[in-house]
């Protein structure tokens, strides 16, 4: 593989937001032969501010002066666009891209892009490895940790990448055209950085913005929306499909390819990582008996209905990525048996209504903790009892606990996101992990 990287030798460019994306991009563009200023809204400076050569502007005041005269800008997903950095950005007048773009733009691999509200971590890992198991070499990048800019400096000998993509990440794009485009589910999420619904829908669907009917669109056939360039398959668990689930068997135009319960993926929801992964396994050419023994082999990430122990007859599960209500819902029904659901967190505008029904008839016992608490127990409190932990989490596992009876699950699955009580949904389950492991 060798990179373009003569397009941005000697080009001044700016780096928006110096986190991990953006310092991967700084790397990408100091290989390039670019000239970089980097600018962070925080003032606190990293270890590797400066270590490619490049200018670091940390919350300044008024970065306007240092971003004219640039001949281009690098923005990061993490940057919130209503930041008075971002806002001075589009002030400047200086074009803007992602660092998607900025990758693609200077690689010659074909992509795998994977985008959807939920399941895309689990759905990159399991497509990496089949495509590894089918002797492609790839790795797993993008929103999953390994920025895409790193990924293509640091691995020389790659056939293609597979990259898990955030709306965040395709907002700015130009040209970027994944070989396949994986869409696999829409729910509601983000309103804490998208004005409605439908904003965070459109920004996601960009990532079929350059595709042409050489690439392939691989799709939920749940979700009817996509009018696609590109050839379409379809795959869901539910309704009729090029890829579908029938009686616990992955089947492709009705022929098996291997039975759900050979996997440690449980649960409709899994099943729909795994067709999708299928589907795009088949797109590429790959034969699907050697994906289907990566999808056998795969061990499920945490904190993604992460099985802990079982005690007194009662298993405790961690779901702590659960951060919309799409995901709490689909952990409620991958359990068996009754539930006692720890729920709640920030609050970040998600209305629990909608989880009701389904509460009422799977949970006999909510514990709730963090800001969202008082809200959730307005809304279920009629069909399930409510318990309040308010902000220990150690009293929330102990109050499930005993509320759980033999057969049960006492599911952590909070439905938004951890800031308000921890450092991150990792350091939530983790937490939970210890406490569960410390119960007599
Ligand atoms: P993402 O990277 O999109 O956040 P993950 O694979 O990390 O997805 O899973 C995040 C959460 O969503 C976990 O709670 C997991 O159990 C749940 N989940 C995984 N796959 C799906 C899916 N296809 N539909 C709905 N929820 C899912």
């Amino acid at each position: 593989m060798s990179l373009r990287s003569e397009i941005y030798r000697g080009k001044r460019v700016g780096v928006l937001g110096l986190g991990k994306s953006g310092r991967a991009a700084v790397r990408l563009l100091a290989h390039c032969g670019a000239q970089i200023r980097g600018f962070d809204e925080s003032a606190s400076a990293h270890a590797s501010d400066g270590a490619h050569g490049e200018e670091v502007f940390r919350a300044a005041a008024d970065p306007l002066d240092a971003l004219r005269g640039l001949d281009l800008l690098v923005t990061s997903p993490g940057l919130d666009p209503r930041t008075p950095l971002f806002q001075a950005a589009l002030a400047s007048g200086v074009p803007i891209i992602g660092e998607i773009e900025l990758a693609w733009s200077v690689s010659d691999l074909p992509v795998v892009g994977i985008t959807g509200t939920n399941g895309k971590s689990t759905t990159t890992e399991l497509t990496a490895a089949a495509l590894s198991a089918c002797g492609v070499r790839t790795v797993a990048a993008g929103n999953i940790g390994v920025p895409y800019s790193d990924a293509i400096l640091d691995h020389a000998e790659l056939d293609l990448v597979t990259l898990e993509i955030s709306s965040f990440q395709v907002e700015h794009i130009r040209s970027f055209r994944p070989r396949v485009a994986a869409w696999l589910n829409f729910a509601p999420d983000h309103l804490d950085r998208y004005a409605s619904q439908e904003e965070y829908r459109d920004a996601k669907l960009h990532i079929f913005d350059h595709q042409t009917p050489d690439d392939f669109a691989v799709v939920n056939a749940a979700d009817d929306f996509v009018c696609v360039r590109s050839r379409r398959s379809t795959f869901s668990a539910r309704c009729a499909a090029d890829f579908t689930l029938a009686d616990g068997l992955l089947l492709h135009h009705g022929q098996p390819i291997l039975r759900q319960d050979e996997t440690q993926l449980p649960g409709p929801h899994n099943a729909e990582n795994m067709l999708a992964c299928l589907a795009i396994v088949a797109a590429l050419g790959n034969p699907l008996e050697r994906a289907a023994g990566a999808l056998r082999a795969y061990a499920p990430l945490r904190h993604r209905c992460e099985f802990i122990r079982e005690r007194n007859g009662v298993r405790y599960v961690n779901d702590s990525k659960a951060t919309n209500l799409d995901s709490m819902e689909k952990a409620i029904l991958a359990q068996p048996g009754g539930i006692v659901l720890i729920a709640g967190g920030k609050n970040k505008g998600i209305d629990y209504t909608p989880l009701r029904e389904l509460v009422a008839q799977r949970v006999h016992h909510v514990v709730l903790i963090g800001e969202l608490s008082e809200h959730i127990e307005q809304v279920w409190g009629s069909a399930v009892p409510c318990l309040h932990a308010a902000r220990s989490f150690a009293r929330a596992i102990e109050l499930a606990a005993e509320q759980a009876r033999p057969g049960d699950t006492v599911l952590l699955s909070p439905g938004t996101s951890s800031f308000d009580m921890f450092r991150d949904y990792a350091d939530r389950g983790d937490q939970f992990r210890d406490l569960v492991q410390r119960l007599a």
